[in-house]
């Protein structure tokens, strides 16, 4: 078992150290237990000069906010992420996902690119603010979160909630999701998270017949259960191309040849969407999300006894809806994929959406670092297919960006690797990003003049 490293402000240098340390610290969530790793992220602060305070509704999961003072009158610049990591039961790793394994080039184990990686680029670009004494155009601000992977309840959700004052000022965040490549047809684009879409969690409920196991007769709520299952897999809902999704589109139609640029603005209309993304060669299905709501079913629970037919099964939708349609748009979308002789009851368990309106003030000093760093690659504006502590950010008047700086390897798909087994991020990615990090936190000087984005 590697050893955690003592949180010394030297290790600024060292941000491959800094993600090998928060990789050690099992911050499985549930339960989460982020208290350890959040306070040894506190002393490293601490230890370095900023101001630090730690918020938490519980006590083994707390937040921390530290501030390091600005000599300028721009507002605070935020950067923060969340320390908690989804679980790895039932997964096969070629390396203990804890314990922070450099070889081949990478650094292995769960939370390397969700995002105990990028925590590591932001918290070396702010001891290096530190140590260098770096001429601030305002405070700069580092929260490091608990529980962004269920939801943030104890984490963001309660930051914003309880402890509203700490963001009056706050204009720009920087977290996750993006900054990372992705390929369109060969080219190199690095997305970068404005807006996300809605969570909206909704459970199906089949009923039929219940009886003895020994006499089954057709259908029954297990078989409707079933059945809406393949339709959900195997069908799209409708496309919706909405202006964000267009714009996004656009940029990177326009960077590409005309006959793929061609095939990209296809995207955009609904009656040939689908044979388009079928065409392109995409990553990860991104696009193909960023084109429709999805439901992809994750829990079903039904029966309890080995010779029991039973009368109600409850299938569990993790639905993401696109920004501006509802839960209601929704359940219709889903009556119009399932088989209809299929009746179920529809219940929204939880929806969440990023509210605000898109402030794109800070977009150009992120492009410009990133395209001077690779100028091979084009970075373009970027609505996620799923959910980060942004949304929370926005309810307070705070713009978030996803943006967490790495190179990869081509072969290496970011989507296809994050949340699974050998879960790593290339050593190399690590230094990229903290510097790209320390770039814009030194180039920062507020939002851009009003009429200049
Ligand atoms: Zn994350």
């Amino acid at each position: 078992m590697g050893e955690i490293p003592a949180p010394d402000p030297s290790l600024a240098d060292d941000p491959v150290s800094l993600l090998q340390g928060l990789v050690r610290f099992d911050t499985t969530n549930p339960p989460g237990n982020e208290r350890d790793c959040v306070a040894w992220t506190e002393r490293l602060l601490d230890a370095a000069g900023f101001e630090t305070d730690t918020y938490a509704s519980d006590p083994d999961r707390p937040n921390l906010v530290a501030r390091l003072p600005g000599d300028g009158p721009a507002p605070p610049l935020l950067l923060y992420g969340h320390v908690d990591v989804v679980p790895t039961e039932g997964q096969d790793w070629t390396h203990p996902p804890f314990e922070g394994v450099i070889e081949d080039g990478f650094v292995w184990g769960r939370g390397t690119l969700d995002m105990k990686g990028g925590v590591a680029m932001l918290l070396a670009a702010a001891l290096r603010a530190a140590r260098d004494e770096v001429e601030l155009a305002g405070d700069l601000m580092v929260m490091i979160v608990s529980d962004e992977e269920a939801g943030g309840e104890a984490g963001a959700a309660y930051m914003v909630e309880q402890h509203p004052e700490l963001f009056a000022d706050v204009e720009y965040a920087i977290g996750e999701f993006g900054g990372f490549p992705m390929t369109v047809a060969g080219e190199r684009f690095y997305p970068v998270q404005l807006d996300e879409k809605a969570i909206c969690w909704s459970q199906l409920t089949f009923s039929g017949p219940a009886g003895h196991g020994s006499t089954p007769g057709d259908g029954g709520a297990m078989a409707d259960m079933a059945r809406a299952v393949t339709a959900l897999t195997e069908s799209r809902l409708p496309v919706h191309a909405i202006p964000p999704v267009e714009e996004l589109l656009e940029a990177v139609a326009a960077e590409l040849d005309a006959e793929t640029g061609a095939l990209v603005r296809d995207l955009l209309d609904p009656e040939r969407a689908d044979d388009a993304l079928a065409t392109l060669d995409q990553d990860g299905g991104m696009i193909d999300a960023l084109l429709h709501n999805t439901a992809a079913p994750t829990v079903v629970r039904g029966g309890d006894k080995e010779n029991v037919i039973p009368g109600e099964v409850e299938l569990t939708l993790d639905c993401r809806l696109l920004p501006g349609q509802t839960a209601a748009d929704l359940e219709r979308e889903l009556r119009g994929v399932v088989p209809d002789d299929i009746g179920f009851g529809f219940e929204t368990l939880r929806y969440e959406a990023f509210p605000s309106e898109t402030d794109t003030g800070l977009f150009d000093l992120l492009a410009e670092t990133l395209e001077t760093a690779d100028p091979e690659g084009t970075v373009v504006p970027f609505v996620l297919p799923g959910g980060t502590d942004g949304r929370h950010l926005s309810r307070v008047g705070v713009q978030s960006y996803g943006y967490t700086p790495m190179q990869l390897p081509e072969t290496f798909s970011f989507m296809d690797t994050i949340h699974a087994a050998d879960e790593r991020i290339p050593v190399d990615a690590v230094a990229f990003g903290a510097d790209r990090l320390t770039e814009v936190v030194g180039g920062y000087v507020g939002g851009a003049p009003a009429g200049d984005d």
